[in-house]
């Protein structure tokens, strides 16, 4: 009889499922979603979101969710006998249905006021049932502990899977997505923190930008005289498509794929900088063409507006590495090996990654990982490890945390990081203006990196069967609105075509799809209704 288990990744961006034959310990089928349930763009936008909208309002959104994604995984989940999730203190929070406050604010006094009391993280195991998982009524769920609320099971992951911590030089680890978590390991002692990169370097808020599917540009190449491109195809192979000047986009040759590109993604943002810088085609954000557009592919292109995005991104997980450098005593010709972890730490071009700044510039060597969230609860649910082991890890774990936000070290080296990449600072002044911050200079030039690829799929195991996407892991959030006059502001606004009025009824009811809404990081309905009379918070599940 075949036994099961189901191991659990909760990211910002999404939700990651694996089932496991837990005989063979391989997996069988994977499912995951591209958008997380929950309205927001990051994880503070989830936790917002759910707190104001009270009580168990995200947990009930990430369960119904799960719900409907654990059944694609096409097992009987009746043989599913052990489950384990991984993810950061706010996501597994959530899906535990626990206190998330705690998280969210910081100072005892004002959780004293407010009658919080911070909750322990230690680790837990809890009947599949009691979570609220239909159909798994003889599994348990394997909750992994955290070492504190900005060090939680994800960057444990990042820190155990990739082996970084058994390096007896310094290394640094970053994972790369919406949050960039990054650690720096000097003696077995870990530097942490977490930059807010926003969500360009996975294609958003780019005006052509994608995330990473079929149809998207994931590469581009210099060649000759244009740039040729990487497009996805439907099993999201790369493949060789045109080559393109880009200052007009004519097709100077014609590649598989010729002219499908939907959309560029991250990694294919990153490439066209590196590109850029290296042609003397950008001096980012500015781009030296007649119309100021890099052209990547008919209907395709970037614009500086694009550049300074992905600029803020860059500035920030620049800033983040160099501030963990620096409260380590350490400048970038110390650390001389780099981990890449997540999706886009993995199919991003390592060179052209370092090229413009977000890997290490002294990085001589370059590791390449994709998924360790996912690795870390497969573990879990195969027995590789321990719970008790993680635990023991975490107790162990000789580790300080760097609240950038709060950082006057990082706040210094964000504002050089975006003069350069966002605000049009030449590049022969960077060096000039660390002076100013008495911060040590950087070399404009990487060194030379030798790069090695841990594993060919950032989601492990998904050779021998499809992964099968949720594509709206989101329900219908409604809410009457008796004074709307139906002015279709809200509608017209919205940048994700999530919400809708409807006045069928007679009395009009906004109708918003919680997996599109970018929540409160958004609001632009909100704050464009002429009468004030939707708010995001006051919508529950139709
Ligand atoms: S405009 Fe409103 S409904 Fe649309 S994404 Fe923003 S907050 Fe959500
Ligand atoms: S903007 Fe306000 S008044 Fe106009 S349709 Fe939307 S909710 Fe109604």
């Amino acid at each position: 009889m075949n036994r099961y288990g189901i191991a659990i990744d909760i990211g910002t961006s999404g939700l990651r499922c694996q089932a496991l034959d837990l005989e063979t310990g391989k997996a069988v089928s994977t499912a995951i979603t591209t958008r997380h349930p929950i309205p927001g763009m990051n994880v503070i936008d989830h936790v917002n979101h759910s707190i104001e909208s009270g009580a168990d309002s995200g947990n009930r959104l990430m369960i119904d969710a799960f719900n409907r994604l654990l059944p694609l995984l096409d097992i009987d989940l009746g043989k599913v006998e052990s489950i384990a999730v991984c993810g950061n203190p706010f996501q597994l929070s959530l899906f535990q249905n626990i206190e998330i406050r705690d998280l969210a604010y910081a100072g005892k006094s004002m959780l004293e006021r407010i009658g919080v009391k911070p909750v322990k993280r230690d680790g837990a195991i809890v009947a599949a049932k009691d979570l609220g998982l239909i159909g798994l009524d003889g599994a348990h769920v394997i909750i992994p502990p955290a070492v504190s609320h900005e060090i939680g099971a994800d960057a444990l992951a990042m820190l155990l899977v990739t082996g970084a911590m058994d390096e007896d030089k310094p290394c640094l680890v970053i994972d790369y997505g919406t949050n960039a978590e990054m650690a720096l390991i000097v003696d077995g002692e870990v530097f942490t923190g977490s930059a807010a990169a926003g969500p360009a370097l996975e294609g958003q808020q780019i005006e052509k930008g994608m995330l990473a599917a079929p149809g998207c540009i994931s590469d581009l190449d210099v060649v000759k005289d244009g740039w040729r491109n990487t497009v996805l195809d439907d099993g999201f192979t790369p493949c060789q498509c045109d080559l393109v000047d880009p200052s007009d986009g004519r097709v100077i040759e014609s590649g598989m794929m010729h002219g499908r590109a939907k959309g560029i993604t991250g990694t294919g943002v990153i490439a066209a900088i590196s590109c850029g810088i290296d042609t003397g085609l950008m001096a980012v954000p500015n781009i030296a063409t007649p119309d100021g557009k890099a052209h990547l592919q008919e209907g395709i292109w970037l614009k500086p507006k694009d550049i300074e995005e992905a600029g803020k991104a860059i500035g920030a997980i620049r800033a983040g590495y160099l501030t963990l450098m620096r409260e380590a005593g350490l400048w970038v010709e110390d650390v001389t090996k780099s981990y890449m972890s997540g999706a886009a730490g993995l199919y991003v071009d390592a060179h052209k990654a370092q090229n413009i700044g977000l890997v290490a510039p002294g990085s001589e060597e370059i590791v390449q990982f994709g998924n360790t969230s996912l690795v870390l609860a497969r573990q879990l649910v195969t027995g590789t490890r321990s719970l008790d082991e993680l635990r023991d890890f975490a107790n162990r774990l000789r580790a300080k945390h760097c609240m950038f936000a709060t950082s006057d070290i990082f706040k210094d080296l964000y504002s050089v990081e975006l003069s350069l990449w966002s605000y049009g600072m030449p590049a022969s002044a960077y060096n000039d203006m660390l002076d100013i911050y008495k911060i040590p200079h950087i070399p404009m030039r990487p060194v030379e990196s030798k790069v090695r690829k841990m594993v060919i799929r950032d989601l492990p195991d998904v050779d021998q069967h499809d992964v099968v996407i949720l594509d709206d892991p989101g329900v219908t959030l409604c809410g009457e609105m008796p004074d709307c006059i139906m002015c279709g502001k809200c509608t017209e606004i919205c940048p994700e075509d999530a919400i809708t009025v409807d006045d069928s009824t007679g009395t009009p009811v906004a109708k918003v799809n919680s997996g599109r809404c970018a929540g409160t990081a958004c609001k632009r309905c909100e704050f464009n209704c002429p009468v004030k009379t939707i708010h995001i918070r006051d919508l529950r599940v139709c």
